[in-house]
């Protein structure tokens, strides 16, 4: 079983066709997907930058509140009043503390905001409070977890005396976990779609998260935590502590030394990507439909002319067979070439099978039908019940001929003979040798007298012709008519023996009319 052309066609248009669309489509679908990596990557990095400079600006307003305060009070260190006024008026005032407290150099509390009025005049010592009384320059702390079970920041700014003393510091605190004023700045900036912002500090614990729950959580091990504990900034692609892949864009705080690290899902970005591919298959899918059926259409048109020559090619008789061929289009250049050829085959066939059919008909020597052309002859004339007269002939004594001549002027005479019956008949006569050195001619729509006549003639020109040189070579013939000899045609040609016969009785060189 072998292929059809229509399918061949079809399935090379096919794959040819899904070959270069699925190119395409993954081309496309590599493009778009970088695209929107490296699109969502520079977005994620130019908002981490922004948001660290916002939560540095932040810090660095926070430190100039103060530092004002801290100039303010260095005068007046010892009213407790003024103190108490301040703390109030900072954290009031302004959003960024969650408390205000001032220390002396001692780590007493001198004054504190509302919430932590309890604790003035007791001493404090916590990692804050000791890093401050240390350091004793503006600070901004690491997290860590207060008396009261905050984990907060401290800001703070030393007090120096206008000779340089050191009296001490004043702090605000700023929450990390409960609403603040970073919490504030950080926290209303996270997406619907899975994107979100997360703060480390300087150590890579986290101090910022939408689940408060994970903040102070240990994330160094995450790789842009690295890069921004190490003041870096930029955007990756990483897989996160909870291992999904992520789109990542970090900058540093210098001022705390924090990473803002915002960052969005892979998978949240690139699923709309996949929609986008599958609406493209499905817009597309109907053109494809079309596409196809007109491929299908577009085979069938090439394969019918070869599938109407093969059909057609079969048909059992060449004339018929031929007749189909020429009427098959053939609209394409190799089918009209094969057509062309079929025909020229066919011809040549037929001219052929013409040659073989006279031949099987035709006497080899005198071109004269032979036997089975005059059954033909006949079986016509009886066919249309058409009269014809029959005349046998028969050269005398040819043995002789043979043998005073030889066998090659023998055939000769027989061709001569041939000829004269030729020359002495019409057209519409049929000639025939019956063999050896006797001849039939029949005269349609010939009477006796007429085809007697012939006969006469005939004899009476041998006579008088030297045939390749020969002398006194003569015929008999015998006459007779069909219908009147007999219903049966074979009964005219048994009477017109019956007259050669008597003809060869009464002396030979002569024509007997058979009497019926
Ligand atoms: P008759 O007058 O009685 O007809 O005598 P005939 O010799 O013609 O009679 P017969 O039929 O006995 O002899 C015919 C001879 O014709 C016999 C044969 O040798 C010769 N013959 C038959 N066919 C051919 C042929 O094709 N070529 C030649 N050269 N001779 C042939
Ligand atoms: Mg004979
Ligand atoms: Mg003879």
């Amino acid at each position: 079983m072998r292929i059809h052309l229509r399918g061949l066609v079809l399935a090379l248009t096919i794959f040819s066709a899904v070959v270069a669309t699925a190119n395409a489509l993954y081309a496309s679908y590599r493009v778009q997907r970088e695209q929107l990596i490296a699109n969502t990557l520079e977005a994620n990095r130019v908002y981490a930058a922004k948001l660290a400079e916002s939560a540095g600006a932040f810090l660095k307003t926070a430190q100039r509140q103060l530092e004002y305060s801290a100039r303010h009070l260095a005068a007046r260190f010892e009213v407790p009043d003024i103190l108490a006024a301040e703390a109030a008026r900072l954290q009031e005032q302004t959003d960024s503390f969650n408390s205000v407290a001032i220390i002396r150099a001692d780590g007493t509390v001198l004054a504190a905001s509302q919430s932590l009025r309890g604790f003035v005049g007791t001493r404090v010592d916590n990692d804050g409070s000791r890093a401050a009384l240390q350091a004793r320059k503006p600070l901004i702390s690491k997290p860590y977890v207060s008396l009261s079970g905050n984990l907060l920041i401290n800001v703070s700014h030393p007090i120096h005396a206008d000779n340089g003393r050191y009296l001490g510091y004043i702090a605000g605190t700023i929450y990390l976990r409960s609403e603040g004023a970073l919490h504030m700045l950080l926290g209303k900036h996270h997406y619907q779609d899975g994107s979100y912002l997360y703060v480390v500090d300087q150590e890579g614990r986290l101090i910022y998260h939408q689940d408060t729950a994970r903040i102070g959580e240990d994330v160094r091990s995450n790789p842009v935590v690295t890069a921004v504990m190490r003041g870096q900034a930029g955007s990756q692609r990483l897989v996160n502590t909870r291992g999904v892949d992520m789109l990542a864009g970090y900058a540093s705080v210098p001022l705390s030394g924090w990473g803002v690290i915002a960052q969005r899902p892979a998978k949240a970005t690139l699923e709309p990507l996949d929609d986008l591919i599958w609406a493209l298959v499905k817009y597309a899918a109907p053109f494809a439909l079309a596409f196809l059926l007109a491929i299908w259409w577009c085979a069938s048109k090439i394969s019918q002319p070869l599938s109407q020559l093969a059909t057609n090619v079969e048909h059992q008789e060449v004339s018929v067979a031929m007749q189909r061929v020429q009427s098959v289009k053939a609209w394409y250049f190799e089918a009209q070439r094969l057509k062309r050829a079929v025909i020229r085959s066919f011809t040549n066939l037929q001219d052929e099978i013409g040659k073989l059919n006279q031949a099987s008909i035709t006497d080899p020597l005198t071109s004269l039908h032979n036997r089975r052309g005059l059954q033909a002859a006949v079986e016509r004339l009886e066919a249309a019940r058409a009269p014809f007269a029959v005349v046998a002939l028969d050269i005398d004594h040819f043995k002789q001929v043979n043998d005073t001549y030889g066998h090659t002027v023998g055939d000769e005479v027989i061709r001569g003979v041939a000829q004269l019956m030729r020359d002495c008949s019409r057209p519409s006569d049929v000639l025939c040798r019956n063999g050896g050195e006797e001849f039939l001619i029949l005269l349609p729509a010939a009477s006796k007298k007429e085809a007697a006549n012939v006969a006469e003639r005939l004899r009476k020109r041998l006579e008088t012709h030297r045939l390749h040189g020969t002398a006194g070579i003569t015929l008999s013939a015998g006459v007779a008519q069909w219908p009147s000899a007999g219903p049966e045609v074979h009964a005219a040609f048994r009477a017109a023996d019956e007259a050669l016969y008597v003809a060869k009785q009464q002396g030979r060189n002569r024509v007997v009319t058979h009497a019926a």
